[in-house]
Formats: structure tokens, sequence, C-alpha cells
């Protein structure tokens, strides 16, 4: 990719979670100085206990028609898998109806169809990030497991994929017997009697991955400094100063804001009006008995919950969550996933867990990412992937990084203009 005449030399990420870090990379690969300013630790947002799956062919946009339907039962149920506070306030009340009148089908549609030119990326930018790190860190091709109870329920999933496979999408998934999924997964209980497989994705584990990219980024020569945490950028003759709350201005050409959850913060004065907010999600990890491990991912879409295996520890997550992002972790959500989760499982003790985690998934209120410049010279956007951040956001931050330094706009980022 040649460099375009306003290429910059140097450039400051804001944010040391997929996202950042992956911008960092790809920049680095084009030559490009970096320094990664994270005001807690790597991952220490949504990019540490989250599922992990790379799996393009379930990254579909969240608002359709039947969220609706969880939508009333949230308000009712304490223990329902999305929950909104009793008492929202203003700017979530507004979020809430702006992303329920796009809970229809044209609207999926064309949402999916945004995310389509990604999703065929994913895996592919997952390759060249993954050729830099260690062999036992890298994304692993993996089939995913979707698993049911009631087998009539596994026919709305098979609807979704053909819906999904109509937007351009490869997806190749088909029944295989309950038995078989048994065998792979044998701390399931008797209770789940159909499965769907899905093959052609991978899984990470996520704070290894993002971890392991933060330390390829310094290898290279990248500075990445945590307990950093970014006040306001300052534009000047020399370029952008950015300030550092309790440190000294690092001064850059260009900066990125990938700041997750967190965004609006710092993106709102640049003309960034998209609302974002904190779509929380919960997980644990579990001790797996020596000889009956779970060796697939599992989804489980009815009760909404998911199960990754992390080598010797299950870990079982779920809940989306509206509530910001630095509230403290609720364990009645904790409570609710184990409810969900204990007919699903024997042979598991669900009362032992460990590693109990919300992380705060960026969501914005029309599904797509904000990937772009915004209204102020050399700033740029990062973030707002919600559900699918793991999977999406190398192949983005990879098409950020080619725009960066060539000045030359990709057509798959069109729709994800942060100003739209
Ligand atoms: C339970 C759960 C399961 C999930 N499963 C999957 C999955 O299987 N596949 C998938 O693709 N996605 C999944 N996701 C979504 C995914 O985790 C997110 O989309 C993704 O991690 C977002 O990455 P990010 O880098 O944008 O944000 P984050 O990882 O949150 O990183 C943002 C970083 O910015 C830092 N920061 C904030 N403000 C400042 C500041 N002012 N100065 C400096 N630093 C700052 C934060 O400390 C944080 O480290 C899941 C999420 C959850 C919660």
């Amino acid at each position: 990719m040649a460099h375009g005449p306003a290429a910059p030399r140097h450039v400051v990420v804001v944010g040391a979670g997929i996202a950042g870090l992956s911008t960092a990379w790809f920049l680095q690969d084009h030559g490009v100085e970096v320094t990664v300013l994270e005001r807690s630790a790597v991952a220490a947002g949504a990019s540490w206990g989250n599922a992990g799956w790379i799996t393009p062919g379930l990254a579909i946009p969240l608002a359709e028609p039947s969220v609706l339907r969880h939508g009333l039962t949230a308000l009712t149920d304490p223990a329902a898998p999305l929950h909104i506070p009793a008492s929202p306030d203003p700017g979530l009340w507004s979020f809430l109806l702006r992303f329920a009148v796009r809970c229809t089908m044209p609207t999926w549609r064309r949402t999916m169809a945004a995310l389509v030119p990604v999703n065929r990326q994913a895996l592919a930018a997952y390759d060249v990030l993954d050729a830099s790190l260690p062999e036992d860190v890298r994304s692993r091709a993996r089939p995913i497991m979707a698993a049911f109870t009631e087998p009539e329920h596994a026919e709305g999933l098979l609807h979704e994929f053909e819906l999904v496979r109509a937007a351009g999408q490869q997806l190749d998934a088909h029944d295989i017997d309950a038995a078989a999924l048994h065998a792979l997964a044998p701390t399931l209980s008797a209770r789940v009697r159909r499965a769907v497989r899905i093959d052609g994705q991978r899984t990470v584990d996520p704070g290894r991955y993002v971890a392991a990219l933060a330390r390829v980024v310094r290898d290279r020569g990248g500075d990445v400094r945590v307990g950093a945490e970014v006040r306001r950028l300052r534009h000047g003759p020399g370029g952008i100063a950015v300030d550092v709350l309790g440190g000294t201005p690092v001064c850059a050409d260009a900066v990125v804001l990938a700041s997750g959850a967190w965004l609006p913060e710092l993106a709102r004065g640049y003309g960034v009006r998209v609302p974002l907010r904190a779509g929380r999600g919960y997980s644990f990890a579990l001790d797996q008995p020596e000889g009956e491990r779970v060796e697939v991912p599992v989804y489980f879409p009815h009760q909404r919950v998911v199960a990754s295996p992390l080598g010797d520890r299950l870990r079982l997550g779920g809940t989306m969550e509206f509530r910001p992002p630095d509230a403290p972790l609720q364990p009645a959500r904790i409570d609710a996933i184990v409810a969900a989760a204990r007919p699903l499982f024997q042979g598991l003790d669900l009362d032992r867990r460990r590693e109990e985690w919300v992380g705060s998934r960026p969501v914005t209120v029309d599904g797509l990412p904000l990937v772009g410049p915004v209204r102020a010279p050399g700033v740029w956007v990062h973030g707002g992937h919600g559900m699918w951040g793991m999977c999406h956001g190398p192949a983005t931050a990879r098409l950020l990084a080619d725009r960066i330094v060539s000045g030359v706009a990709a057509p798959e980022l069109a729709a994800f203009d942060p100003l739209r």
C-alpha cells in the first residue's frame, strides 16, 4: 500500500483492547511509529472475559424482530438475559426506543449487507496477526455447536441461517446427531436433544490473545503505556498533543480513539453523534473434569448462554445489561446465567466459579461499528463493534490502517462512517 502525502509518522492509539491493539499492529506494518495509551491495563475492557468466538458465520445484527419480545420480558423479569435497570436514565430510554424502531427485517437486511464484507475479511485479518504470535495463542479452527433442549427451537436458528446466506454470507451449518454432540461435550446433560454444527469458524482465548498482541506491538518498537488515561486532545501547528491524566502530553501526527464503551467521552466533541451504550456481558470459568472436557464451543440460543472451552476451564457467558460501563459487577446477573445453565450441564460444579467478570460491549444504536475519520484533522475512531469486536476488530483495523496511511477511503468502511 503506497503512503499518501499526509501519511502520519507517529500515531497515538487510545485504548488497549482488540480494536486499539490490532490498529496499532496494522499501522506498524506500514512502518508507522505507534504509542498505545491505556488508562487501566491491557485488555482491561470487553476484550478480556468474552467468549472469543471468531465466527463470521454468526456475526449478524443484534436488532431483529424477536429482540422486541425479549425487551418486553426484560422489563418484567429480573433474571432475563436482557437486563434494563428499573429506572433508566433519559439517554438510555432514547437509545432503547431508537434501537427498538430498528428491529425490523428490512433494517436487519441493510445492516447485514454492511457487515458481510467485514465478515468475509475477518479470518484473513486473523491469519496475518496470528503469524506474529506464538503458536499456542493463535486463533484455532473449531466447529461451533448450537444446542437445544426442545428440538423445535432449532427451527428459528435454521431460518436465521437462511437469511444470513441470502445476504451473501457463506455459512456451513447442518444438523448433527445429539449423541455426536455429547461425545464432544460429555458434561452436557441428557436434556440437550438437538444440535446444529457450524463449520469454518475459529476461537481464541481473548485475554491471552490481546496480551500477546500487546507484547508483539512492543517487540516491534511500539510503546504501550498502561495507567495512561487520555483526557483530551489539543491541536497545534506541530500536530496533536494528547493530554494524559497526571502525565506529560504525548505528541503525535494522528490519534485513533479506540476506547470501547467509553468512546463517547472523547469522540463526542469531534462530531460523533451515533448513540453508543455499554451492553454489559458477564462470564465465569469452571474447572472441567479430567477426561470429560467439553472440546467444542457451544451456543444455547434459547437460553442465550455460550460455553467456551479454554483448556482445563470452561467459560460460560451471557447477558446484555444496559448499565454504565464502570458500574460494579451485579452478582444477580451471574446467578441468572447459572440458573439458565444448570439444566444444561451435568457433572460440572456450577457453584465453584472462578474469574467472575463483567465487560462492556460498545453497542451502537444502529448495530454498525464506528470506523473512520472525524471532524478534526488527524483524529480517527475505531470501535462500536458491539457483540462482535473480537471477530470484526482486526479486519476493520486493517482497513482503517490502510486508509490512514494511504488516504484512500475503503468502500467496506463507508457504512461505518463515525459522522453518519
Ligand atoms: C460476555 C461477552 C461475550 C462476548 N463474546 C464475543 C465473541 O465471542 N466474539 C466477538 O467477536 N465479540 C464478543 N464480545 C464483544 C467484544 O468483547 C467487544 O466487542 C470487544 O472486546 C470490544 O473491543 P474494544 O477494543 O473496542 O473495547 P475494549 O476491549 O473495552 O477496550 C477499550 C479500552 O479502552 C480503555 N480506555 C477507555 N477510556 C480510555 C481513556 N480515556 N484513555 C485511555 N484508555 C481508555 C479501556 O480501559 C479499555 O481497555 C463479547 C462481549 C462480552 C461482554
